[in-house]
């Protein structure tokens, strides 16, 4: 099989393998060839992974943070290395063109660790607080042993977005993957140890929805970052809260995209491509109800189909490809019934709408697919789809944009198209949303804190706020006279 790991988890430094556990097919999303066969972790596994995890992290926790730092440093350099390897192994793990994983996702996950190792030494410093005569300092310590669950549209990049706070800040992690995606992360445990972190302190297990739940209920584990859908990041809070983990939710989205009629129409048509149709469209953070204009709406719809209808899709290892397949069979009947209830309720079906004729094979394929004239009450602009469908809705005034913008359960993201600097910011004030865009969409360097609001989730991940998320303080009174009691 052409992806086939040495075994199905890596566990305190090495593969390890229990056929006992559910089988676990990894397809290749282009062809639905099965390129790998693994096993979701038993009960035991999962105790292996936390006991090596705990074991590890008071050592780790107890080095120089730039000690600490060299290592995360180093894994960021193999990585980069090897990016050619990681980016064909993420094509074939999720089907997203070559052209895409080259520049994305192991590049991304070397900028998360390079990132945590350069700034750790600095990070974790605590504060000194004068009392007048006696004072106090707060210390920033690591939580212990994490947890992190991965969904399928990034599987590199989350595993690297979880594991590089987590380890900086001096925790240990037990990493899982989704079941659609169960290959890179595997491979990021390898490169870390060859960066020489200390085993036991990132470990990968295999498994699905029955096997979350395990890693969330036990009572060594400190913290659960999920990424993954919201009804799936309700259970896993409620799970947590019994035995009151720290969390972070990094959930899905509906997010607005404005485009206002003085904005660069080819800036904004762009942005609102890469906000749709990066990843065949999975992407949580997807400007998805696309707001634009009334008076640049048919100069916007016009190029927009142009440029859509240019779209190659195709064999994702083609490096001409600039769209692969969806991830599943499920997860493209899901999107085509989307794509109906659109037809059904009176939404205008500018282009795409179907599956590609001319891609050959068994792949997921499915067309970029664009709605006009969408409406806020229908399916297609209040549920999330996660495929490349954009829903383009007309409005005239902004305050009215604002509101329409706000009217969702979700606030992951947003962003607006203009050339009036001060409505720019005047506008992303008022959006309900954890991480906002003026005249791009989608950037997400490590550098800057991501995360959601509302039901889109809590929590950052980046940036130096994310270190936050992976440790806890420590206040130290000091008393520098005596003690005076009553009696
Ligand atoms: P999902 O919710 O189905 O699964 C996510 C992960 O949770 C998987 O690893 C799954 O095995 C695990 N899981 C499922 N049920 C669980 C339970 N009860 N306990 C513990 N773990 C459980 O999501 P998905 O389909 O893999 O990914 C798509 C979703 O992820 C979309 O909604 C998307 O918006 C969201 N997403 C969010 C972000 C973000 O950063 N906000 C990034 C990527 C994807």
């Amino acid at each position: 099989m052409k992806a086939q790991p040495k075994a199905s988890h890596f566990i305190d430094g090495e593969y390890v393998e229990d056929t006992t556990g559910s089988v676990i097919e990894s397809l290749y999303p282009a062809t639905g060839e099965v390129i790998a066969r693994l096993h979701a972790a038993t009960p035991a596994i999962v105790e292996k992974a936390i006991a090596a995890a705990k074991r590890a992290q008071p050592e780790w926790a107890a080095m120089s943070p730039t000690a600490r730092g060299r290592i995360l440093k180093r894994a960021a350099e193999i990585m980069r290395e090897r990016n050619r390897e990681l980016s064909e192994l993420e094509t074939l793990d999720t089907g997203k063109p070559i052209q895409e994983t080259i520049v994305a996702d192991p590049t991304s996950g070397a900028d998360s660790f390079e990132f945590f190792g350069g700034v750790i030494a600095a990070g974790m410093n605590g504060q000194y607080i004068p009392l007048g005569g006696d004072f106090a300092y707060t210390k920033r310590v690591p939580l212990g042993v994490c947890v992190g669950i991965g969904a399928w549209n990034y599987p590199q990049q989350i595993a690297c977005w979880k594991g590089a706070p987590a380890l900086a800040a001096g925790n240990a992690m037990v990493f899982k993957p989704s079941e659609n995606t169960p290959l890179g992360a595997l491979k990021i445990a390898e490169i870390l140890i060859e960066a020489g972190l200390p085993k036991g302190l990132y470990n990968v297990i295999q498994g699905d929805r029955t096997t979350g739940p395990l890693l969330v209920n036990h009572p060594d584990v400190a913290k659960v970052s999920l990424t993954g859908s919201v009804p799936t990041g309700r259970k896993v809070a409620a799970a947590a809260a019994g035995s009151l983990k720290h969390v972070t939710m990094e959930l899905g989205g509906k997010s607005p995209l404005i485009v206002f009629d003085d904005a660069d129409i080819d800036s904004a048509i762009g942005g609102a491509m890469l906000g749709n149709f990066y990843s065949t469209g999975q992407v949580c953070s997807n400007g998805t109800r696309v707001f634009v204009q009334r008076k640049v709406k048919d100069r916007f719809l016009s190029r927009l189909k142009q440029r859509t209808e240019k779209i190659v899709i195709g064999e994702p290892m083609n490096e001409e490809t600039q769209m692969g397949p969806l991830i599943s069979f499920d997860q493209r009947q899901k999107v085509l019934s989307y794509i109906d209830k659109g037809k059904t309720e009176g939404a205008k079906l500018l282009t795409g709408g179907g599956i590609p004729n001319d891609v050959t094979g068994e792949g997921y394929y499915i067309q970029p697919t664009v709605f006009a004239d969408v409406t806020d009450e229908m399916t297609i602009a209040r549920e999330e789809i996660f495929g490349p469908v954009m829903c383009v809705l007309d409005f005239d005034e902004e305050d009215e944009v604002i509101a329409r913008a706000n009217a969702t359960e979700f606030g992951l993201s947003a962003g607006v198209f203009t050339a009036d600097l001060t409505r720019g910011h005047r506008v992303v004030d008022q959006l309900e949303a954890g991480t906002l865009w003026i005249n791009t969409y989608n950037l997400c360097p490590v550098e800057i804190p991501f995360g959601g609001s509302k039901q889109s989730g809590f929590g950052r991940e980046n940036s130096l706020a994310a270190l936050e998320h992976y440790s806890e303080l420590k206040t130290v009174y000091v008393g520098m006279g005596k003690v005076e009691a009553p009696y």
